[in-house]
């Protein structure tokens, strides 16, 4: 399972794709959106905010709602 670069954390298909997101399509390091959110000197909401907007748009770098757990 992929967890923070950052802090550690275990991390969310949600958050792995707004890494790529933000951060770069090809990214194998991933950050949970509290470090994402740090990193761009954004608040978390923001990006809470451009996750239901790249959702919106059926980005396939999530995962449809209700959110499945595979882990
Ligand atoms: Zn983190």
């Amino acid at each position: 399972m992929a967890a923070c670069r950052a802090c550690g954390r275990a991390l969310t298909g949600d958050e792995i794709g707004m890494t790529k997101k933000m951060i770069n399509r090809g990214a194998r390091e991933f950050f949970c959106m509290d470090c994402l959110a740090a990193y761009h000197r954004v608040p978390v909401e923001a990006l809470y905010k451009k996750l239901k907007e790249f959702r919106a748009m059926g980005c396939t770098l999530f995962a449809p709602l209700p959110e499945r757990d595979d882990r």
